[in-house]
């Protein structure tokens, strides 16, 4: 099968695959990247969602793939919702409405290839696709969503200092770890970042939690960031790649082999 691919292609990779090997391929599930292009601070690039999203699933869909699994990763979508950072320069907004008529038309391309079984790996906080699910449950699709930066909360304490919200600790370890040539710093190697600091809102409740709002991002931060990002080092951003890369590629081999018969996605009922 291989030998019908360029000698430098991944066949996990759809970009990379031709026509000749994905017109025999069995490909059983098809992970969709999702970035933004918005300000990260001082010292991360524009594009460190989709850096961050491109190189996460390219290692889970690797490793899955060596593994045995039929996965193919698509492209990664360069832009998210920016509503809240409407008033910060070149932060790329595409609205929730419009992104998730975009995806239901690239999960409809999917099953009109017979892939039934889709993963979203959802790299942008301002990305909410609960709702999307919820649109599509009644389809005969199912369609997986992982919001990564969310799924290392139970070891974040283990490996990060201060807590993660925009450009802080996390993403400034990733980038330093896997995009360091694009990492600002002074010339005294310390990051080109302010500390991260936001403000508090002026209502408790919206502080506790009991009211939620979406913050206005040029009001919440200094200089767009969230989150303190002068803790992060290389170390620590290996640390958390092989932690999500290890669940993440194991999900997916447990997701290729999963049969779509009448029980799916529940454990098969023993009557
Ligand atoms: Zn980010």
């Amino acid at each position: 099968m291989e030998k019908q691919m360029a000698n430098d292609a991944r066949p996990w990779l759809l970009a990379e695959c031709n026509y000749e090997y994905v017109k025999n391929a069995d490909i059983r599930v098809a992970v969709i990247p999702l970035g933004a292009t918005e300000p990260h601070n001082l010292h991360l690039p524009y594009g460190t969602d989709v850096y961050e999203a491109t190189i996460i699933g390219e290692r889970i869909c690797a490793e899955a793939f060596q593994r045995g699994a039929a996965v193919s990763l698509l492209p990664t979508i360069p832009f998210g919702v920016q509503t809240n950072m409407r008033n910060l320069p070149l932060a790329m907004n595409v609205n929730p409405a419009t992104l998730d008529l975009f995806l239901i038309d690239l999960v409809d391309s999917l099953v009109n290839s017979g892939i039934e079984k889709i993963v979203l790996l959802n790299s942008h906080g301002g990305n909410d696709f609960k709702p999307l699910l919820r649109t599509l449950a009644g389809r005969d699709q199912t369609v997986f969503l992982c919001d990564w930066f969310k799924m290392v909360q139970d070891v974040y304490d283990s490996i990060f200092d201060h807590p993660e919200d925009h450009a802080g600790e996390m993403e400034t370890s990733l980038a330093l770890a896997y995009f360091p040539h694009l990492v600002a710093t002074q010339p005294d190697g310390s990051l080109m970042a302010d500390e991260g600091a936001t403000r508090d809102n002026r209502f408790h409740a919206v502080n506790q939690g009991w009211v939620q709002i979406t913050r206005k991002w040029d009001r919440l931060t200094t200089n767009s960031g969230s989150g303190y990002p002068h803790a992060a080092t290389a170390e620590k951003g290996e640390q958390v790649m092989a932690l999500i890369c290890n669940r993440l590629s194991q999900f997916l081999l447990e997701l290729s082999e999963s049969r779509l018969d009448d029980d799916f996605p529940f454990v098969e009922s023993t009557s």
